[in-house]
């Protein structure tokens, strides 16, 4: 079986990623402003790139770390099913949380972390996607802040992979399939 020939179009640039995302930032760090020190927890590997640019914009003590779900596998389509394959190293009981995901698709995975993080204590806990396609919504949730609402379309780049490809991509950009040779 040949793999399926696609393309890449640009969605969101990387000026209108970076543009909003100094306009969340300022968000978070009006919200946490008393913070003692904020974790801001990472979802792996989706949002590595997201929260790099992220935490550079924020004006407060923070630490990172790093939470993996499963989720999609190398298709295109939710498993619906959440594992945490890697786990916080820090405790968070009493503590301020960001949890930092790329992209809200059924819902599933984000609601699954934020349920489980939930059930230890941290004194607050909020939420930002990149990117959310609430059309696509399964469960009932919505993330505390949101980069950007985007069609129901598969997409790549910033973190993002399609089979682990396009993760360096710059900008979001959207897959397209297009006929082989
Ligand atoms: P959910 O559990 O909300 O359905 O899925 C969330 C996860 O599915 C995201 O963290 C992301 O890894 C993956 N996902 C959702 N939509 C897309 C997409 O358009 N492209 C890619 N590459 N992954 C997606
Ligand atoms: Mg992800």
């Amino acid at each position: 079986m040949t793999k399926p020939a696609y393309v890449i179009d640009e969605m969101i640039s990387a000026k209108a990623i970076a543009a909003r995302i100094e306009t969340m930032c300022r968000d978070i760090s009006a919200e946490f402003c008393d913070t003692d020190k904020l974790v801001v927890v990472g979802l792996l590997r989706g949002s590595f790139v997201f929260i790099a640019d992220l935490v550079r914009e924020l004006d407060l003590p923070i630490e990172v770390d790093f939470i993996e779900a499963s989720s999609y596998g190398d298709g295109m389509e939710s498993s619906r099913e959440v594992r945490i394959l890697k786990d916080l190293r820090s405790g968070i009981e009493g503590r301020d949380v960001l949890v930092v995901e790329d992209i809200v698709d059924t819902g599933h995975t984000l609601s699954h972390v934020v349920q489980l993080l939930k059930t230890r204590d941290p004194a607050r806990l909020k939420t930002i996607a990149l990117l959310d396609k609430p059309s696509r919504r399964e469960v009932d949730f919505r993330a505390d802040l949101i980069g950007f609402d985007i069609p129901d379309e598969f997409v790549v780049g910033y973190g993002i992979d399609y089979a682990q490809r396009n993760r360096n991509l710059p900008f979001i950009g959207k897959v397209r399939f297009v006929e082989d040779g």
